[in-house]
């Protein structure tokens, strides 16, 4: 035998090479980006934990997502800071909840802008659990009814899409029968399949004020170590009706993201969690890593590993990379 024959490095010549044989490219349009809505007037404050993020009253918002669509993003995700928060989330299901003007005020401004409410009630729950507590347990079916409730009051609003974060077991069946029976058979769901009960929501957890008081998220959101229990809740979430199941980490996550793909037809998103984001810009911040690249390539990373969909704190900056 001479030399090889072979010689992958002749097409990693140059950037034209390169770019004419890459395998997945990343684009503006499967981008989602997450935003948090909070009361009053002409509030735009920083997250402390995750810098460049912010909560903005409905005004100010409403602003923000017509510069958003305008870079390039399709669409956004709604969260809710509520005015007070009680047992029951009562705030995640008023019809003139904070999310539900969000939505108002959005889809007036931003006709064209897709978007999306996060379905859960920990952001307005005093003890800060995704349900209903009784006797320090989170309670499944009662549970169910307010997340219908909460859904179908944002979908009224105009969202949309729904996109319940809870793990409640049934959860998407639910939504999509409150749904249905209030004619809004139109509206998608996209579901929070496999949400693990990561360490990366940290950041969040400031963001959104939605730390539980007592115990943690472990008896509903899924155990890291569970591989095939992530296939058996997509499953369950698909044969309930869900359009779009999501992965929750993303980076963490990828083989998980990279099984789903393999197993079903459905379109796939995931999110690149607050932990995720802060973690890349503290090690920019302290110049240990390039930050555009290394968003680039984790965003990269993540739909390699079979994401359609990609939720993330880097998407107005990224969809500006990407047009120019
Ligand atoms: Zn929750």
């Amino acid at each position: 035998m001479p030399f090889p024959i072979h010689r992958p490095r002749r097409l990693r010549r140059s950037e034209a090479l390169r770019d004419m044989v890459r395998e997945t490219r990343l684009s503006a349009r499967s981008l989602v980006y997450p935003l948090f809505v909070c009361p009053g007037t002409g509030v735009k404050e920083e997250i402390r934990s995750m810098p460049g993020n912010y909560h903005w009253s409905v005004d100010r918002l409403t602003e923000e997502c017509k510069s958003v669509f305008d870079a390039g993003v399709p669409a956004v995700m709604l969260f809710g800071i509520p005015e007070s928060k009680d047992e029951e989330g009562t705030g995640a299901y008023d019809p003139q909840g904070i999310v539900q003007r969000a939505v108002r005020a959005i889809k007036k401004a931003a006709p064209g802008l897709i978007v999306i409410c996060d379905v859960c009630l920990c952001e307005y729950t005093s003890h800060g659990h995704c349900g209903i507590v009784k006797e320090g347990n989170v309670m499944n079916d009662p549970t169910l009814e307010l997340l219908a409730k909460t859904a179908r009051t944002q979908a009224e609003a105009g969202a949309d899409m729904v996109a319940p974060s809870d793990m409640m077991d049934g959860h998407v069946a639910r939504i999509r029968r409150e749904l249905d029976e209030h004619g809004l058979a139109e509206t998608p769901i996209l579901a929070y399949a496999a949400k693990y009960a990561s360490a990366f929501y940290g950041p969040f957890r400031e963001a959104a004020d939605s730390a539980p008081k007592f115990g943690d998220r472990k008896s509903y959101q899924m155990d890291p170590a569970n591989q095939r229990e992530a296939m058996r809740e997509i499953a369950l979430d698909l044969e309930e009706g869900a359009d779009i199941v999501m992965v929750k980490p993303a980076l963490p996550y990828l083989d998980i993201l990279a099984l789903a793909r393999r197993e079903f037809d459905a379109p796939l998103a995931a999110y690149q969690v607050s932990g995720e984001f802060s973690l890349i810009e503290a090690a920019a911040r302290a110049g240990w890593v390039d930050r555009e690249r290394i968003i680039l390539e984790s965003l990269t990373a993540i739909r390699r590993a079979g994401a359609d969909v990609i939720l993330t704190y880097f998407a107005k900056e990224v969809a500006r990379w990407l047009g120019r």
